[in-house]
């Protein structure tokens, strides 16, 4: 008698109901997620929300909310296959007068086309951004490198590349003497170091 055929982690990953970036996570695994902080942005985070969704993602019919915690990175979305809102968190970092509106519109298109394009199994390998993630995200914003360019110009210092994890970690020791500096304006950022990095070599 042939035995029940045995699971891939596709099967797992879709009974799976939470979801952080492209991955998903046991539930039992999730992180409590910090106290939520008032926005210290002088433009309206959910207005840009509002732009970003209207601009790109019309498709997407269910709530999403933003936060600003002090987490262990830079950006994340939680959301549940099942349905209902889902949640995008900015770091501590990126709750300052300097950031540039563009940067935080860089990432939300980021975080909200992990709703689009989910991560999958390649070569027997999670990848929580597949190639068609990095196709459209480029497709979607075109000047994603000077976000990149103006984010390690200003905290590059409390960043750490997990490549294998696929995400930026931000050092918590590092990051709390920069949370009240003065941010470089972006044009700044531009004039003195043009776009680089790369940033296909960065994730969210
Ligand atoms: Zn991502």
């Amino acid at each position: 008698m042939r035995g029940a055929p045995s699971r891939t982690r596709l099967d797992a990953a879709k009974d799976c109901c939470l979801w952080r970036d492209g991955r998903p996570v046991r539930t039992r695994s999730r992180r409590k997620v910090r106290h939520p902080e008032l926005s210290l942005l002088p433009y309206s985070l959910d207005d840009l929300l509002h732009k970003v969704r209207n601009r790109h993602f019309r498709d997407l019919d269910r709530p999403i909310h933003c936060w600003f915690s002090f987490e262990e990175s830079l950006a994340f979305i939680q959301h549940s296959l099942a349905g209902g809102p889902a949640h995008i968190h900015f770091h501590s970092l990126l709750n300052h007068p300097g950031t540039p509106s563009e940067v935080l519109e860089f990432i939300l298109t980021h975080e909200m086309l992990h709703l689009q394009i989910p991560g999958r199994e390649i070569d027997g390998r999670w990848v929580d951004h597949p190639p068609e993630f990095w196709t459209r995200e480029s497709e979607l914003v075109p000047r994603k490198r000077s976000s990149w360019a103006w984010i390690y110009a200003n905290f590059g210092e409390c960043l750490k590349r997990e490549p294998k994890l696929e995400r930026l970690l931000v050092i918590r020791s590092r990051a709390l003497p920069v949370l009240a500096r003065p941010r470089i304006p972006l044009d700044d950022v531009l004039k003195v170091f043009g776009m680089r990095p790369e940033a296909e070599e960065f994730f969210l």
